[in-house]
Order: C-alpha cells, then structure tokens, then sequence
C-alpha cells in the first residue's frame, strides 16, 4: 500500500493510482491512510493469473477473495453475461421474477443437504448473513418466541462487513475501533487446533469445545439462543480445520435445543472443498441454513444467498400468524445477470472443475506441508484448496511475532516480487487458488512462497527483529 504523500508525483497524477489516491476509499482502510492510498493495480486476469499494472504476471495465490474459483477470464462465462444483459438485464423482485433465479434455486438445492430446499438470494455474503439472522429473529418472532435471538459465534469467525454480520466476527483487530451489537451475540472459543492449550490433546480440545458449547446454552438458556452460525472452516481466522466430529456434535446440542445451526459457507462452498457445499459432503452436516457466496459466479457478478429448510418454512406456513411480513429483500434479489453466470459457473464446476479440485488438493496441501521446514512457519494447515501458513517468532513457544515486523506483507512483498500474490493476514498467509490450478503451478506456487519465507527469514535476522 501507498500513502498519498509517499506516492509523490503518482499521487498527482490522473493515472489510476493517482485518482486512487485522491478519490477512492479502499476497504479496511487505517485512519492514517484512508481516502489516499493506493493498492497493487491489477490490469488483467487469465486462469490462474493476473497481471499487474507493469506488466508482471502474478499468480493469484488468493483466487481474488476466495472466489475465482473457475478462474479469470472465461469465455463462456463473458458470453452468458452479455446474453443475459441483452435479453434482460434487471427485473424487480418485489412482483416480477425471472426464470434464471428460478433454476439456479433448484440447482442449488439439489446440491444442498438434509432438507435444505430454498434459496434466498442476496448481493454478496454479508447479506446472506444477515438475511439468515434476521430470518431466524423472524421466524422466532412468528413462533411466539420473542426471547430466542441470541446467537453463538466464535473467535476467529469472519461472516461479513454490515452490522448484525460484522458484530458475530471474532478475528483479531476486526473489533478494535469498531462498534458492533455486543448484545446480539455470544462469543465462543476459536476451535484451532493449533492454538489450544499447551499438553492438551486434540480429541481433548475437542471435548473442551464441546463442553463449553453445551456450557453456554445452559447459562444463557436455549430460551434465549436463536442460532449458533459458523464457518465450517474458518476462512479469514486463518483456514481453521477444527477437530474432528466437532461440528456434529455442536450440530446435535443445536437440535436438541432447538438452536437452528447456520453453515456460512461463503468460502467453503462451490468447490473450495471439493463440493458444491462441504457441510453435507465433507462433515457430514444437514444445517437448517446455509450461506454462500463468492465462488457461486466465481466472482464474476455479486452474489450471494441463503438457501432454507422445508422444515422452517413449513414451520412459518403452519404459524399463527399467516399475515406477518418478513420485510426483507434487496433491489438486486435474484438478480437475473448473477443467476445466469452462476448457471453457466456450476455447469463447469460439475463438467470438470470440482473433480480437478478434489484429484489436485493432497498434492498441494502435501507441497505446502513441506514449508514447515523453514524455521519461521510454525503451522501449514488446510483443507482441500485452501491453506495457511502461520509464522511464529519460536516453533517451540508458538509466540506470534511482534504485530509490527508485519511478517505476512513482507512474505507478500517478496513473492509479488518473485511472480506470486498472497494473501497477508497479520503473521500469516493464507493460500487458495484457482480451483483450475495445475500440479505443475502448484510447484511454482511452493517455489516462490518457499523463496518468498526465505527473503522474508533474512531481512527479519538483518533488521534483529528475529
Ligand atoms: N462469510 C464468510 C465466511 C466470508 O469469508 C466472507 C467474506 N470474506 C463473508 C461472509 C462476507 O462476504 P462479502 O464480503 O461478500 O459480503
């Protein structure tokens, strides 16, 4: 990143970092930069590339933001887009729909788990959020159950940037400065492996996780609890596999409370592990909700949703009170242009994509195992397509380094230089490419990281800060 002062003559001038500079607002800004900082221009994407503003191909090491999943560039995806705009480009969803929306829900569901049979559609994760939770406090408010609004989440959870979404997130620095609803949500412990208790197992940490769960809603009571809503895999927390059976068991305390469960699914799902959702698939999970996003178009349109059980739709048909309106819904609900992209995406996800996806993820979730090696990554961690590499100032204590050696953008630095974008976050780097990316490009994704750590290892021992 670039501050405006710093940036000199490009500050001044009407290229895009110069406009950047002086007229655009990035997301996560910090105070001292905000509203005059420019990012790393990016000027094209091809497969697994993109290609800076100098020229530079870079591999996405990151596909975006978890999402391009089917990979830049791709023809029939373009094509489906012009169509659509030129057949219908909008309609109101108020009193009109269109047919895309229609089979793209069905689709959806067919891939969906348990009862799972509807699907709302949003703009992006965050309002597939908080279209869950506010269907949830609804559906509470319709049962005659006005109490049972609370909701679980837990450290290191990320599920989005509006208001009810952004208070359940419980990364580090996502809170400071920021005022959330405390009062909506309870916070759980972050169920990494990595970070449990000195000499505990990690069937124990497991069982911990367990208990605390079960701990909380007798506290709380479950008359109070509306919904538990976690990432199957904690994406932004830094790729959080969480113990085994875990996941089934807080999904049975769910059930017997009568707590509905909500998989946020905005990263793990549409392929990032090797199925359209990894709840059913990979964790045997039937939740009462499940949100997506990202690699539903592979980011080529915005959009997102949440996709219903029969069960609790059935549960507000049969209500007392058929007249209640859920006054909820966005202008771009259905939006026929991102349900016609996300057909023709899921057509190469099933043609081809998803079955790569699954034959490719131990050899690079294997290659990258072999960085923990290098002195400075403590943990490489992952699951299917996704992973991190987390670097601790000693292997043997697990410190983290100090928050201001920046490990992850020097590790960011260095690989951008070498032909790589990462994705920093803090003290680690997070790794989720293309879901096309070849056995071959996965060497060349270890090569420059390992070399990237390496660059970083050496200026952190120069600067006696490591
Ligand atoms: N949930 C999860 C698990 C996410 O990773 C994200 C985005 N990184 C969101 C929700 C929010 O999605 P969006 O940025 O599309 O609003």
């Amino acid at each position: 990143s670039m501050v405006a002062e710093e940036a000199g003559a490009a500050g001044e001038a009407d290229d895009a970092v110069g406009l950047a500079t002086r007229h655009l607002v990035q997301p996560w800004p910090y105070a001292g930069s905000a509203g005059a900082e420019a990012r790393t221009l990016i000027g094209e994407g091809d497969g697994i590339y993109i290609t800076d503003a100098m020229g530079k191909r870079l591999i996405d090491g990151p596909a975006g933001m978890w999402c391009t999943n089917v990979g830049h560039r791709r023809e029939e995806l373009a094509r489906v887009m012009y169509d659509q705009s030129m057949q219908l480009s909008y309609n109101t969803p108020w009193y009109t729909m269109n047919a895309p929306s229609a089979q793209l829900a069905q689709r959806i569901a067919g891939h969906a788990p348990g009862d799972l049979s509807h699907v709302f559609f949003t703009t992006g994760g965050s309002t597939a959020v908080e279209t869950a939770l506010r269907f949830m406090q609804f559906y509470n408010n319709v049962k005659g159950r006005p109490d049972k609004k609370l909701i679980l989440s837990r450290g290191g959870a990320y599920h989005g940037s509006t208001y009810l979404s952004a208070s359940l997130n419980g990364r580090p620095r996502s809170h400071d400065w920021m005022d959330g609803l405390d009062a909506i949500a309870v916070k759980l412990t972050a169920p990494d492996p990595f970070r449990r208790p000195q000499g505990m197992s990690i069937e124990a940490f497991g069982d911990f996780l367990v208990e605390e769960f079960r701990d909380t809603v007798a506290r709380i009571g479950a008359e109070r609890i509306g919904a538990f809503i976690g990432e199957p895999v904690q994406a932004s927390g830094g790729v959080i596999v969480p113990p085994d059976n875990y996941l089934k068991r807080i999904r049975e305390i769910c059930r017997v409370n009568d707590i509905l469960f909500i998989a946020d699914e905005v990263v793990t799902a549409f392929g990032r592990l090797g199925s359209i959702f990894a709840s059913g698939e990979v964790f045997g999970l039937d939740p009462d909700m499940i949100t997506f996003a990202k690699g539903v178009t592979s980011g080529y349109f915005p959009l997102g949703g949440v996709v219903i059980s029969e069960r609790l739709l059935e549960g507000l048909r049969r209500s007392n009170h058929p007249d209640a309106l859920f006054g909820h819904g966005l202008t771009y609900t259905s939006h026929p242009v991102g349900c016609a992209v996300a057909l023709k995406n899921l057509d190469l996800l099933e043609g081809g994509v998803l079955a790569h996806a699954r034959e490719v993820a131990p050899y690079f979730q294997a290659r990258l195992k072999s960085l923990e090696e290098l002195p400075l990554v403590g943990e490489v961690r992952g699951m299917g397509l996704m992973a991190c590499v987390e670097c601790v100032a000693d292997r043997e204590s697990k410190n983290p380094l100090e928050l201001d050696t920046n490990v992850g953008e020097r590790i960011d630095r260095h690989c951008q230089e070498l032909g790589l974008l990462v994705r920093p976050l803090i003290n680690m780097c997070v790794m989720s490419p293309p879901l096309v990316i070849t056995r071959g490009q996965i060497d060349t994704l270890v090569d420059i990281l390992r070399e990237g750590i390496s660059r970083t290892m050496e200026e952190l021992r120069k600067e006696g800060v490591w």
